[in-house]
């Protein structure tokens, strides 16, 4: 078997500490902002600076019951005018310390739904980046659709406005998951969807689908997996359902008997390794899978894959700079983060602040640790794993070693 063994997932079948939203931003708002203007002024200073941007646009026409997104839920374009209006000025602060026209190797709109936006807004929203960053034809540009709000204009449009990535949230292509989860499109719309974004000629077109559903079984996944491989994504990511009723209650409405057991999960994807392995792609680590003749597998197979927080790359920036409600950024080892709540961060920004709810820097350790983290991410080989992870520092190697060896032990 090419997945992960069953014993493995009933030892560590937990959330880890690293899990996003416990990460601790524990500086105040008032210091981060501090320290953050401090870097943002360094950055200006240093020669060909390596730049990401990150843009949230959280707005969606309704909510998919499985969601884990900072998301806002609105029928009024006025509130989306709006946000566009004040992430415009967080833009403009953000150039008074950087100063304008800095080249971005990685740009990347996340949300909520970014192309819930309309053609303008989107037009709108690419005007503001070009105002105050240099994005050309060496510029990695992503951005995450719904399927079901994408048109032949809308299509056409983003690609004329220099994006090359586009990424179709599907999560499952099964009626009845989808039912489950209250995100309903059929299989013939992707099937248009995909070959209208490949007319629009986008570099590359991927995905993601979603294991852990409610209503997935080892069949419908199997359907599923065969169907998805029909549409030819370059890439496929597949994620995991989380389910943290506290932070994200509209779960509950989940009926958790329909959840496949965590055994059920592991077999689910297994089958989905297994589905697209022999469907000619590659795993590439973590959530990724991409076609066996893509870049990304030719990197992954020189040792040259690479992975930052927008994630797997063959030229990651180094650093990054998150605009939008919830939006992280991290310049130089300090990770600060905006307001997590849409009216704080709108309130910020009309006073003309930066809207940082906390900060974090990491330190020679923690910087080390997470250069090794990625590495063992981009390399997922145990033999490589084992001298990669006992480099990191003479405390965690005692326990690397000790946990590594188990893993290696359980896994075969
Ligand atoms: S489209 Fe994405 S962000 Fe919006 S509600 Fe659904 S899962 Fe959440």
């Amino acid at each position: 078997m090419n997945g992960i063994p069953e014993k493995l997932v009933e030892r560590y079948n937990h959330l880890g500490s690293y899990s996003a939203d416990k990460i601790s931003f524990a500086g105040s708002s008032t210091q981060s902002a501090i320290h953050y203007r401090d870097e943002l002024s360094k950055l200006h200073s240093q020669a060909g600076a390596s730049l990401a941007a990150y843009v949230h646009l959280p707005f969606c026409p309704v909510r998919c019951l499985n969601c884990e997104r900072n998301s806002t839920i609105t029928q009024d374009p006025g509130v989306i005018d709006e946000y566009l209006d004040n992430l415009n000025t967080e833009v403009g602060l953000i150039s008074e310390y950087i100063g304008s026209n800095i080249h971005l190797k990685q740009l990347h709109i996340g949300g909520g739904t970014p192309n819930y936006l309309s053609e303008p807004q989107l037009a709108h929203l690419m005007d503001i980046m070009h105002e105050h960053f240099e994005i050309d034809q060496e510029t990695e540009t992503s951005i995450e659709a719904h399927p079901k709000r994408a048109s032949k204009i809308q299509l056409d449009l983003l690609q004329g406005l220099g994006i090359k990535r586009i990424n179709f949230g599907v999560r499952d292509v099964n009626i009845d998951v989808q039912n489950a989860i209250g995100r309903v499109h059929s299989f013939e719309m992707l099937q248009d969807v995909f070959e209208t974004a490949r007319q629009a000629g986008f570099e590359t077109i991927s995905t993601d689908l979603m294991y852990g559903l409610p209503g997935q079984t080892l069949e419908s996944i199997k359907d599923t997996i065969n169907k998805i491989t029909v549409l030819a994504p370059d890439r496929i990511d597949c994620f995991s359902y989380v389910r943290r009723t506290t932070y994200l209650p509209h779960q509950i409405a989940i009926d958790t008997a329909t959840i496949p057991t965590r055994i059920e999960k592991l077999e689910i994807f297994n089958e989905i390794v297994e589905g697209l392995s022999g469907a000619g792609y590659s795993w590439i680590g973590l959530e990724c899978f991409a076609k066996q003749d893509s870049p990304l597998v030719h990197a992954k197979n020189n040792k040259q894959l690479r992975r930052n927080w927008i994630g797997y790359t063959l030229n990651p920036a180094k650093n990054l700079i998150g605009f939008g409600v919830n939006a992280s950024s991290e310049i130089n080892g300090l990770c600060v983060q905006n307001s997590v709540d849409l009216k704080n961060w709108t309130d910020s920004l009309q006073q003309k602040t930066l809207p940082i709810q906390g900060g974090l820097r990491l330190d020679n350790e923690d910087l080390e640790k997470r250069d090794k983290i990625i590495e063992l991410a981009c390399n997922p080989d145990l033999t490589r794993q084992h001298s990669v992870i006992s480099e990191i520092t003479p405390v965690y190697l005692d326990i690397a070693q000790v946990q590594v060896k188990q893993l290696t032990q359980q896994g075969t």
